[in-house]
This record gives C-alpha cells, sequence and structure tokens, in this order.
C-alpha cells in the first residue's frame, strides 16, 4: 500500500469534522485501521459514555522493547467554526499559495499529520528506543480526555523517557505554561415577593460578594506576585465569565450560578488558591447567609483542570528538543496544554510543534507548508536519535 504524506494524512484529518461537541471516532478508528495496515497495533482508550476515544500505539524498539522512548502527543478535536466568516470550507484543507487553510490545520492535526506520515520511516529506523503515538479527545474543552489515556498507561507501569507534545510553536521549544482550573459555583438562596424583601436570601447578591472576593484574590496576586516575568501576564490571574440568575424583575432569586477560572503559575498550587476560594465561603460568606435563610447553600464543582507545565531544563527531552530545533530561548506561553498532565505523571514533556498559535481558533485557521516541512525534519531527526 502507498501510506500517505503529510500533505495527504492533512487533508484526510481537517475532513473529519471533530469539533469537541462531536464524536471523534471516525478520525481514531480511521487512524488505527492505518496503522494496523503497517502492523502497528493501536489501543483505543474510550471516554465514559463511549462516544469518544484516545489512541495510543508504540513503535518498538528494533529489539521489540516497548518501555522508554519519547511520546509524540496530540489532540483530536478542534474549536467550532460557529459564526466565523471563513474564505473556504474549513472541513476541506485549501491550499492558497504557500498556506494550507482548515480548522485544526495548525491546532493541531498538522502535527498529528506530520507523525503519521513518518511512521513507516520510523518503523525503518534502527531504533534502540520505542517511540509513542497519543491522540488524545476533548482537549480543547479542558484536557478531559489525555487523563483517562495517562491514568491507563500508569496503571499498567508503562514509562516513558520523555514526551513531545506538538502544540503550534512555530516549532520552537515551549518549557512552561500555567495550569487552567474551572469552575462551576451554585448559590442557592430563597425567592420571595420582591415587596416582602427580608423574606428572601438574594442568590445574585451573596454570589457577587464571592465574585467581588475572587475579584480581590486576582488583584491581590497582581499586584504581590507571585511573579514570572517569562509570560506575557507574569502573574496568577482569576476570573469570572458566566453568570446566571433571576427569573422576574420583582422576584428575589434563590438561585444563581457562575463560572470562575484560575490560571496559575507553574510555582503556585491550585489546590491552594482554590482553598483561599472555599475558605470565604465557610469563614464569612455561608454564615452571613444563613442568618437569613438556615437552608442556604453554595455549591462549587470543578469542571475542568490542566495542571501547569514547567519543563526541567536538564532534562534528557528539552536538552534533545532544544538541539534539534536549535532553540535555547525560554518561551512560557499563556495558553495550557496537555504537557502539565504528562508531566504531572513523572514524564518529562516539552511544547514543540508546527503553526503559530495566533492562527489557532480563528477563522481561515492555517498552516505554512516550511512548518510541516520543519516539522518533519525535527520528528525525523528525533526518531534518528533514538
Ligand atoms: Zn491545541
Amino acid at each position: 500500500m502507498t501510506w500517505h504524506n503529510s500533505l495527504q494524512w492533512l487533508q484526510t484529518l481537517v475532513a473529519f469534522d471533530t469539533t469537541s461537541r462531536n464524536s471523534n471516532l471516525a478520525l481514531i478508528e480511521h487512524v488505527q485501521s492505518a496503522l494496523a495496515g503497517v502492523g502497528v497495533q493501536a489501543e483505543l482508550m474510550h471516554s465514559p459514555d463511549g462516544s469518544k476515544a484516545n489512541l495510543f500505539a508504540t513503535l518498538p524498539a528494533q529489539d521489540g522493547g516497548v518501555q522508554g522512548g519519547v511520546v509524540l502527543s496530540g489532540h483530536t478535536d478542534v474549536v467550532p467554526v460557529d459564526g466565523q466568516p471563513w474564505s473556504s470550507d474549513p472541513f476541506t484543507l485549501t491550499q492558497r499559495g504557500e498556506r494550507l487553510y482548515g480548522r485544526g490545520s495548525c491546532d493541531m492535526k498538522g502535527f498529528i499529520a506530520v507523525a503519521l506520515a513518518l511512521v513507516p520511516e520510523f518503523l525503518a529506523m534502527p531504533r534502540r528506543q520505542p517511540l509513542h503515538l497519543a491522540l488524545s479527545y476533548d482537549e480543547e474543552v479542558g484536557c478531559m480526555g489525555a487523563p483517562v489515556m495517562i491514568d491507563a498507561l500508569v496503571r499498567r507501569g508503562a514509562r516513558f523517557d520523555g514526551c513531545v507534545v506538538g502544540e503550534p510553536t512555530s516549532m520552537q521549544v515551549v518549557v512552561a505554561h500555567k495550569g487552567i482550573n474551572l469552575y462551576r459555583c451554585r448559590v442557592h438562596g430563597r425567592a420571595a415577593h420582591s415587596s416582602l424583601t427580608p423574606r428572601g436570601s438574594n442568590a445574585i447578591e451573596h454570589a457577587a460578594r464571592l465574585i467581588c472576593h475572587i475579584r480581590d484574590l486576582a488583584e491581590h496576586f497582581a499586584a504581590h506576585g507571585p511573579y514570572d516575568e517569562f509570560f506575557d501576564v507574569p502573574f496568577t490571574t482569576l476570573t469570572t465569565n458566566e453568570i446566571r440568575g433571576g427569573i422576574a424583575v420583582n422576584t428575589i432569586p434563590d438561585l444563581c450560578e457562575f463560572s470562575y477560572e484560575f490560571r496559575n503559575l507553574p510555582g503556585m498550587s491550585a489546590q491552594w488558591i482554590q482553598a483561599q476560594v472555599q475558605e470565604y465561603v465557610h469563614s464569612q460568606l455561608l454564615p452571613r447567609m444563613r442568618r437569613e435563610h438556615e437552608g442556604a447553600r453554595i455549591d462549587i464543582e470543578p469542571v475542568a483542570a490542566a495542571p501547569a507545565l514547567e519543563a526541567a531544563e536538564d532534562a534528557a527531552i528539552t536538552q534533545l528538543v532544544r538541539a534539534l530545533t536549535a532553540d535555547q530561548g525560554t518561551r512560557k506561553v499563556a495558553y495550557g496544554t496537555e504537557a502539565g498532565l504528562f508531566q504531572q505523571a513523572g514524564i518529562p514533556t516539552v511544547v514543540c510543534g508546527p503553526g503559530s498559535i495566533e492562527q489557532a481558533h480563528k477563522p481561515d485557521e492555517y498552516v505554512e507548508l516550511a512548518q510541516l516541512q520543519a516539522c518533519e525534519r525535527f520528528l525525523r531527526r528525533l526518531a534518528q536519535s533514538l
């Protein structure tokens, strides 16, 4: 059989509409059967409801060894195109000049396409260490898929020497990003006719107090640090981005729901920050609400969390990727990736992939041909070094 090159693989991958709200199974099963065609048995790790899957495959070392080696990691889902003005069909890879347009071309099917295109070459190389492919689902909605795969690998005692997450970095080496932690909060008060205000407990007003407290914490970190000047925003941020409450202009609202997030610097504990929020709820806000209404409640549930990344400069994978890309810069980025999850599982990880984050998530997302070629050279040499 003839194996696809990078461009053909990218065409194929972009054509699957793997917007996070959709299943990614068609794409995953297509890759699985293509790999089977060249003798690589890929394993699927499904989402709890079975509608999506991660794919994990090992290209063993020359001696058949499957432990150690490097993981090439990418997410298969893409962000929606709803309401975006595209010049061509987002799910048909379209070349105009030196650019390849399509949803996911940059974030991050480009990296996956190159890795897949090189599989036959990887298999033919006399490698002393294995190479692994890890494709996840639901990264864009809060890194829901990768933990399922990483947990399964850790449970069975799989060991890896390093991991490259191929998010778009223009083929530069990204060694750190912040953590992302998203929470949903429901404030339960008591309804009343607004002419009888003292009989109610106004959920919106109490939610507002908590939101302002979150804002105060954010201002504290902005004013007092800790700081890491390598980040665009060099401190931990907290923000409330959604709120809903109330049913009528003359009714005391019994429910207010809002979502807040914080993005912590790698050195700062996400648990500690959340504990500051909880402490305010339990020591101040809830006692105050319960004086109005005994049954008042504030429920806070975690929606998504992706740990921060801080790669060790002396880790073998950091040094290898730096050598292969000739990039010695210290780059720490604002966006989150799955790299923190691999790092947390004890796998030294860096982020390096084709395309610019500037094009990610936008209408007319594209990757430059030269970026795919640079990624090919990079992955070929990375595999040769094994
Ligand atoms: Zn991405």
